[in-house]
């Protein structure tokens, strides 16, 4: 099936108010062409060095959403291109990518990516060091940030139960967020092409699809 056709189907089966991006990463530039004429706009990327090549080999109307582990040393790279960041998960990089916007005299969207999943290795703030960052108020000094919502990714398990619970998790996070960070923090960024239907269920805004849209990734390459 062509890149078209499968980006079809799945925006045929999201409801109205919930935003796919598309994850391009390590997809060749003329696969992110051809799903960008099939009216896709929005693609996400893991690595910063292969966002910043798209960005400048494709239409500027793309808008570019960093999802993979960043590092401080990367913002600047990536800050002339990006649109919103959904992968941050630390103090020092919520300081960095404000201090980048700042130096290009932008304000860019980030979500607090969160960690749920059972397994160890996933990415992402710890509860409780959430917790105590967002009491200590020192958000409130980063003003070059539009923080938008919570991004998540579930346990890797078949067990329907587990997914379900580190969905709603993530829900429940960005509810008891919004309060502070005001009506603009309305993002919740989870579900991927094996659980998106489910992450939907329990009330993405935003999805994550990329070999649903591009087929497998080939990281051998
Ligand atoms: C790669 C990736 C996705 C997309 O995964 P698929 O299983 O190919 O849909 C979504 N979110 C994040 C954070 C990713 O790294």
């Amino acid at each position: 099936m062509s890149v078209s056709s499968r980006l079809n189907e799945i925006r045929g089966q999201l409801p109205a108010g919930v935003t796919l991006v598309a994850v391009s990463k390590t997809h060749p530039a003329d696969r992110v062409a051809e799903a960008y004429a099939a009216g896709q706009r929005i693609f996400g990327e893991s690595r910063p060095q292969e966002l910043k090549a798209k960005a400048e080999a494709l239409p500027r109307d793309i808008e570019w959403h960093m999802i993979g582990h960043l590092q401080t040393n990367k913002v600047r790279m990536l800050m002339p291109y990006v649109a919103c960041i959904q992968s941050v998960d630390s103090e020092r990089l919520l300081a960095c990518i404000d201090s980048e916007a700042a130096r290009l005299d932008r304000t860019v969207d980030v979500l607090l990516e969160i960690h749920v999943a059972r397994e160890e290795s996933k990415s992402g703030w710890e509860p409780g060091e959430l917790e105590r960052y967002v009491a200590s108020g020192n958000w409130r000094m980063l003003h070059h940030l539009r923080f938008r919502g919570v991004m998540g990714i579930a346990s890797h398990t078949d067990d329907e139960a587990v997914v379900r619970r580190d969905f709603e998790a993530l829900a429940a996070w960005r509810e008891r967020l919004a309060p502070l960070f005001g009506p603009q923090f309305d993002t919740l960024s989870m579900g991927m092409s094996h659980d998106w239907p489910l992450a939907v269920a329990c009330g993405a805004t935003v999805v994550r699809v990329g070999s649903s849209i591009f087929g497998e990734r080939d990281y051998s390459k």
